[in-house]
Formats: structure tokens, sequence, C-alpha cells
């Protein structure tokens, strides 16, 4: 019988990391909907303390395959206080994103949502062998939605200031795209008391 959040085609427990993480590379399942073709971005260790759920790659970070290598992954690192080597250090940080290939954009030119196929296919089978986490940061409303489900408040904006509430499992983040700013800037509790917080979290967590 599958466990919550598992889907009941998934493989046998045998499977390895290395095996599921190949698999989820040569993924095409919605290569149709891809402008740029299959590229799955994300980074995975069995000893990674602390989990990144994002969004979707951009092309910066299709084009690269690094996660966060963009001005949206300064910006978080700046919040949690990482310089790109730790941030980068796979054996701490795990990062998958909600849709791991570029989705490509809308007609106003903004990035498409993540693919919908992507996390309920990949992410129970890859997670599952990430034994260590001690936190998962669910950043932007595409994470929320999946994993806290009817737990979120009725907005982002709602559901990150009642972040205290998810712990310690979860921390809900705002995307740190420059789209943003406008909404940090009303916010000031976020840079007072949530990015303190996390800083403190994810320092204790990979010391
Ligand atoms: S976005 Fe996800 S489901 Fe679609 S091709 Fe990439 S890995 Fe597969």
């Amino acid at each position: 019988m599958a466990r919550p959040g598992e889907r009941h085609d998934a493989p046998a427990q045998a499977e390895t990391l290395a095996e599921a993480a190949a698999a989820a590379r040569a993924c095409a399942a919605c290569a149709a909907h891809l402008p740029l073709g299959p590229r799955p971005v994300f980074r995975l260790d069995p000893a990674a303390r602390l989990l990144i759920v994002g969004q979707a790659p951009g092309t910066r970070v299709h084009e690269t395959g690094i996660p966060w290598n963009d001005a949206s992954g300064d910006r978080l690192r700046a919040w949690l206080g990482l310089d790109r080597d730790r941030f980068y250090d796979a054996a701490r940080i795990a990062i998958v994103p909600m849709g791991f290939c570029y989705p490509g954009t809308d007609a106003r030119g903004g990035d498409r949502p993540p693919r919908p196929e992507c996390a309920p296919l990949w992410h129970a089978r890859l997670l599952r062998h990430l034994p260590a986490l001690g936190l998962t940061l669910l950043v932007g409303s595409y994470a929320q939605r999946h994993y806290l489900a009817a737990r979120r408040r009725a907005s982002l904006g709602e559901t990150v200031r009642a972040w205290r509430d998810y712990l310690p499992a979860y921390l809900p983040l705002p995307h740190p795209s420059w789209r943003n700013t406008a909404w940090l800037k009303r916010n000031p509790w976020f840079d007072c008391d949530l990015v303190p917080d996390l800083r403190a979290r994810v320092g204790a967590l990979l010391d």
C-alpha cells in the first residue's frame, strides 16, 4: 500500500537514489510543453540537512544547469546568510523545483508555472532517499500548495507571515524574484523577524 503522497505505481523500495535521479534526468514526460526541451535541474544527496523546494528553472538556470544561479538565487542566499560555496554544498543542501525543466514564458513575458506533472511524478520518489533532512524551505506558492495543502492561509503573504505554524518541518518563503520587491517593502517583519530566525535555523542545521 502506498504511503500518503506516494504514487501507487512508484518503483519498489529497492531503487537507489542514483537510480531514481538517473530516471528523473532522463524524463521527457512533458517534453511537448517545454520550448527548450527537457533539462531537469535538481541536486540531491542522502546526507542533505536542508531542502529547498523552488518553482522552476529560468533561462539562465536552464543554460547552466545550476539551480538558483541568477538574481533570485542571490537574494535567496542573502536571506539564508550563505555564500555560493556553502549554498552549493550538495552534501548539506538539496534543491528541487516544483517543475524540474524550464517551462517557457507566457504572453506577458513572465515565466510559465512549473509543469504540473513534475512534482507528483518525482518528488516522493526522490525525496524518500533523504533521511537526514531537518528543514524544508517552501519557496513560492507552488511549493506551498503542494506541501502545505489545506494548511495554507488565504494568500501567500498570510502563509509566510504564519511561518512559525509550519515549523519544525517546513518554512514558507516568498519567491525571491525582483517581482516581489514591493511586497518585501510592504512587509518589514519579513526582514526583521523571519530572516534572522531563518538564518539561525539554517546555521544550526548546517554546522
Ligand atoms: S518538467 Fe518534470 S515531468 Fe516535465 S520533462 Fe522535465 S522532469 Fe519530466
